[in-house]
Parts: C-alpha cells; structure tokens; sequence
C-alpha cells in the first residue's frame, strides 16, 4: 500500500538504531559458521519486527529496518551491486581516538545496480506500513561509493576498470538509477542518500577529498585514507553534486528524495569539523532533493546562517539531538536553538531529529537502548511545542 504522509516529519529519525544483543549474538554465530543465512534471517526479522512496533509506539511517522541486516552504513549497499566487492585494508577510517574495522568496497568490473539485495530487505519493511507511517530506506550517497573507490588501496583497481572517470561517474549514476526504479516499484515512497562526503569536505583537514595521497605530507593520521581527487573544494563539490543529481535524475515525483549530512558517526566518535558554508551553495543550492537532514547538535558542525542558501521550498531536519551521547538534552535549549535556525529558513521549512543514526555500524554508539528511545521522546516532545504536531 502507498502512504499519502510526505517526508520530513516535524519529529523524524536519520535511521539507524542499536542492535539489540541477541541480533549482534546471531550475527557472530553466523560469522563463525555456526548458523546458517536462514537462521540469522529468522532473528533480523524479529528484531526488525520489534524494533518497527517501537518506532510506532513513539509516534514516529517513519519506520526503518534500523539497518540492522547491515554491518555498516554505506558499505553493505556498494557489496551488494553487481562489479563490486568486500575487501580489507591495512588501515580503517579515522575517527576522532579511534579507526574503524579496515573494510571497504572494491570493484571487480562494472557496476550495475540490478538485483540487489536491498530490495529484499525493503520488501519485509513495506508490510508495517500503514496510514500513519511511511518505510523509508536509507543508502549511502552516489558521491560516498565515488570516494570509497578512491582510497589509496582501490585507486588502482578502480582506474584500471575505469581509465575514464566519466565511464565511471556515469555508471555510479545508472546503478542508482536502476536500483530506485526497482525499489520505486516495489512501493517505496521515501529514499534517503547518507552523505558524509560534505561533512569531510567542509573540514580544511580533508577538504579536497583528502590532502594527500597516502601518508606523503604530514606524520598525523588525518591524510592516511584519502585520495586527492580534485584540487579544489569548489571542483570537488562540483562532481559530487552532478554525481548526486545524477543518480536521482528522473526519479517519479511522488518519490520523496531525503539526504543526510553529517561528519562521521562511530561508536560515538566523529571524523570532521567545520560549518556548511564551503558546500552550502552546491549542497543546499543545486542538490535535487526535497530535504536535508543536517547534523547540527555540536559546535563542529558550525551556525545556521548557511541555511540562507537552501534553495526552492526545500525543507531542513535539524539534527540538534545528538545520536552520540548518552546525556539528555535540556529541552528548552533545543527549542532556542530552533528559533536561531529560524532567523535563516522559516519554522515552516523546519523540522527537527536526531542528529544521525544511533548505530550507524553495527557496533553502534556508546548509549543504551532506553537512552536512545529517550532522545527521541525528546524529539516528539519537542516538535509538539513548537510545531503542535509530529
Ligand atoms: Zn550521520
């Protein structure tokens, strides 16, 4: 059945949740050959079956699989097209005190988008739906995927399969095209592309992409996973927002397209810092979505005057409740600082969430689970103050 309810909601999540632990067991237990796919199915589906009834009882419009058939956030999806592969590196990605587990995405030949397992997970997902909620499904961004291929260890494997970027961005862009027409198919009404390539791009340390290829300029972990792509923030932002639009070039109108900002999510820790004015106009100006969840819960992510560049009637998702910590936020805090971000964008054009997901890898972040249903309490709470609704 098709939902008449139109994304973003006044109260609204990123996506993710923590995994509860008899998921993570079963994970193990698969991972270690004790049981087999169809058993670990069993379990997803009845912690995603939980988890949706949860969502529900909050009063949340949307309802997500908590992306809990994954291990982590952007990568599952690009192992799951076709001329792509599971790897491992020698390092992880770097957050702040922390590396994540060395794994990425690496290309076997060309990429198609047909068939993919998402698909799959999205049909168990459309069952809940019903007059009140809307499934939304969460993937990483064409510019995310772009970037993963080009970390030090793949640059050569990619350029090899693809001598010409072009050739490359141009089937990045029909993947994602073929898989949102299939999963438009199936029913879906609401897709969002999590994208943390302008939350790094905003941050001098990485802002081209990277500074440097592997570790030839400095002695700090900052450069030790990135490419230089392009020579500039301006040409960089240029390609990831042709990339982006590419991707959802012709999508159906009644497809809400959402995106999701932010600077790294692990474990609680976070990669980047820097407000949204470098990628403002290319981001909030050019990008064809209908709206932005934006991560604004700490001063790394800088004011709200880049808001002003948000273009059309596109709408914003304030993320000033933090997905990270485990301390909740004093609720009239939060509605200053809604009125702040009004001063740039009209409480129209506003609503308000969480500021990422609460496991956007499996292992998830350092808050429980009454923590993370707490905050978004929070977030109906708050949303019904100001807007008189969710
Ligand atoms: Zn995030």
């Amino acid at each position: 059945m098709t939902s008449l309810l139109k994304p973003p909601f006044r109260a609204d999540v990123v996506g993710s949740y923590l995994r509860p632990d008899y998921l993570t067991e079963a994970r193990a237990k698969f991972a270690r050959g004790e049981i087999n796919q169809e058993a670990l199915t069993e379990i997803e589906n009845k912690a995603i079956t939980d988890l949706v009834h949860k969502q529900k009882a909050a009063g949340l419009h949307v309802i997500t699989d908590g992306e809990f058939r994954r291990s982590w956030w952007h990568l599952d999806f690009m192992w799951g097209l076709n001329g792509v592969e599971k790897a491992s590196l020698k390092e992880g990605y770097k957050f702040q005190g922390i590396e994540s587990r060395p794994e990425t995405a690496r290309l076997t030949g060309k990429i198609s988008g047909k068939n993919h397992p998402f698909i799959e997970h999205f049909r168990f997902l459309l069952q809940f739906a019903d007059n009140n909620v809307i499934p939304r499904i969460t993937i990483p961004a064409p510019a995310q995927f772009f970037k993963e291929l080009y970390r030090p260890e793949n640059k050569a494997v990619t350029e090899s399969i693809y001598p010409s970027q072009t050739d490359l961005i141009e089937d990045i862009a029909k993947a994602y095209q073929t898989f949102i027409a299939e999963v438009y198919a199936l029913g879906c009404r609401n897709l969002q592309l999590d994208d943390c390539t302008w939350g790094m791009m905003v941050d001098s340390k990485y802002n081209n992409a990277g500074v440097a290829e592997q570790k030839s300029q400095c002695n700090c972990n900052c450069s030790s996973n990135t490419t230089v792509i392009t020579q500039s923030v301006e040409d960089l932002a240029e390609i990831f927002v042709q990339m982006n639009n590419a991707a959802i070039e012709g999508a159906p109108e009644d497809l809400i397209l959402t995106t999701h900002v932010c600077r790294g999510n692990y474990r609680s820790t976070w990669a980047a810092s820097g407000g949204y004015q470098p990628v403002a106009a290319y981001l909030f100006g050019r990008e064809n979505v209908h709206a932005y969840y934006l991560e604004f819960d700490s001063e790394r992510a800088g004011d709200f005057s880049p808001l002003a560049e948000v273009s059309g009637d596109k709408q914003v998702v304030l993320g000033l409740i933090s997905s990270k910590t485990s301390e909740l936020e004093d609720k009239q805090t939060i509605i200053n600082r809604i009125k702040e971000a009004s001063q740039y964008l009209p409480l129209s054009r506003l609503c308000l969430s969480t500021q990422c997901g609460f496991a956007s890898t499996e292992e998830g972040n350092e808050l429980t689970e009454e923590q993370q249903w707490a905050k978004i309490a929070l977030v109906t709470e708050v949303a019904k103050e100001v807007w008189g609704t969710v």
